[in-house]
């Protein structure tokens, strides 16, 4: 039985001011966690609850099964004298409808509604370093003169630099700029399934391409996941000129430099190689010391409660790749999300919180699945749950492939083990470990990205 929005935005109400009640004397925690949680649908008849945040910390936090899960679970009990089951989901991670009733092309098609740009990243947060001050400057430059000085603008880097944020930087700063400008941030991988979903079959592509034309800035992130689709990459071309020719800028990144780039026909990446390319190295220990401290202030919390050794030591220890040390903070966040406004949160106590994300040679004979599934998730820019999950996208079925390549290679797991793990049976398992066996021996750049998560997983 379905209930009402309006019965559900006011039982969430209810029971977020059950909470507030209960922790009046500790704003922090609800400000920080629950005020971050959205009721999104109710069955009565399984007596679930799916609950949507914008905060990756919050959805790791109760998902977890924290000990704030139960005063939500009291709460709920409380307003509606019954109990749930709930699960949590980041609202990006929930299907829109579209996808729901699975429509096939129509002409009015939205595209891309899914995709949009995040708030959240700016060049006020991002923080200037060695390491990315020229990237940084290009972006900026073509913020203010979009398609008039470099264009395309290619950025490329190895995964966690912050190639995606600068992404949204330039769109935001952008559209803040020209508010009636039309900026499309998209991932190649979206833009291939959009592709795929409503051209593939219709043979109608040109209602795709001219979506294209009231385009004022494309923002395409990942393109290294065109290698090897011949008629999407011809569909990317088409559209890539008519919008450089028109004056309407473009900006791009890889996980790779443009000559590097397989499987992707030459005049697209000399098109690709025709503005101005830059890299984003790894950052220095000041420059994550500073992230660190941005990231800490964004909570909410005092920077100077945090002992600086211990804030470098994490700087020092995540020093490879930004999300790694988010990942770090969010641990010691985690752990320290209950302590008192005026506790200084010590170098011990900051090595105590991330000292299980620390790899020694003790740990490395422990190495599980979820390791090795976690590993691949993070080089790709995923999570977890994405990989496990049932999506077939081109980015999340390969990195799914390679983790179980990684299970079988590293932790030498048989096939039905890793089909458990992965909730397939053993034949998909082993036609995908097989799949990734013979790829890595003809694709370098495939080779070379299971070397680095071995890398990450030996450390
Ligand atoms: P990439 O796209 O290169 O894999 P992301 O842009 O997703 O990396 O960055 C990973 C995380 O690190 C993001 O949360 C981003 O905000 C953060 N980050 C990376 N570099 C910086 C920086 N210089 N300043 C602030 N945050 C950063
Ligand atoms: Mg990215």
């Amino acid at each position: 039985m379905a209930i009402t929005i309006t019965k559900q935005n006011s039982l969430w109400k209810s029971v977020l001011s059950y909470i507030d009640k209960k922790l009046s004397k500790d704003r922090h925690t609800f400000d920080a966690l629950y005020s971050e949680l959205s009721l999104h649908s109710i069955d009565e008849e399984k007596k679930e609850m799916v609950i949507t945040t914008n905060s990756n910390l919050c959805k790791g936090f109760f998902s977890k099964g924290h000990e704030n899960l139960q005063l939500l679970n009291e709460a709920i009990k409380n307003v509606t004298n019954n109990s749930y089951k709930l699960s949590f989901f980041l609202v990006e991670e929930l299907p829109t409808k579209r996808e729901k009733t699975n429509n096939k092309y129509t002409p009015n098609q939205n595209y891309f509604s899914n995709c949009k740009l995040n708030p959240k990243y700016t060049f006020d947060n991002f923080v200037v370093g060695s390491c990315n001050k020229d990237a940084v400057r290009a972006s900026l430059i073509i913020s203010e003169n979009p398609g008039e000085t470099f264009n395309p603008l290619f950025i490329y880097s190895k995964s966690g630099l912050g190639k995606t944020h600068l992404l949204h930087a330039v769109g935001n700063y952008y559209q803040e700029k020209f508010p009636n400008a039309r900026v499309l941030y998209i991932t190649m991988d979206a833009f291939i399934d959009e592709f795929v979903k409503f051209v593939t079959g219709s043979n109608d592509n040109q209602h795709f391409r001219d979506f294209f034309k009231s385009v004022d800035l494309l923002l395409v992130d990942d393109i290294q996941f065109l290698s090897n689709k011949e008629r999407t990459g011809e569909n990317f071309f088409y559209i890539f000129n008519s919008l450089v020719n028109n004056g309407k800028q473009i900006v791009l990144t890889s996980d790779r430099h443009p000559k590097d780039l397989k499987g992707l026909e030459d005049r697209l990446v000399s098109r690709f190689n025709s503005g101005l390319t830059m890299t984003i190295q790894p950052p220095d220990t000041e420059t994550l010391y500073e992230i660190l401290k941005r990231k800490i202030t964004s909570h909410g919390l005092n920077v100077d409660n945090y002992s600086k050794d211990g804030l470098m030591f994490l700087a020092e220890t995540f020093s490879k790749n930004v999300r790694e040390l988010e990942g770090a903070l969010n641990r010691l966040l985690f752990h320290t999300v209950s302590i008192q406004e005026t506790d200084v949160v010590t170098l011990e106590d900051i090595k105590e919180a991330v000292n299980i994300m620390i790899p020694n040679s003790e740990k490395k004979k422990d190495l599980t699945e979820e390791d090795v599934i976690y590993a691949v998730a993070n080089y790709y820019n995923l999570t977890s749950e994405q990989i496990h999950s049932k999506i077939r996208t081109a980015q999340i079925a390969l990195s799914r492939r390679i983790a179980m390549y990684l299970c079988r290679n590293m932790l030498g797991s048989s096939f039905v083990r890793i089909g458990e793990v992965f909730q397939r049976d053993h034949s998909t398992v082993m036609t995908g470990v097989d799949k990734v066996g013979k790829e890595i021996k003809t694709d370098n750049q495939l080779a070379s990205a299971i070397q680095d998560i071995k890398k990450a997983l030996k450390k």
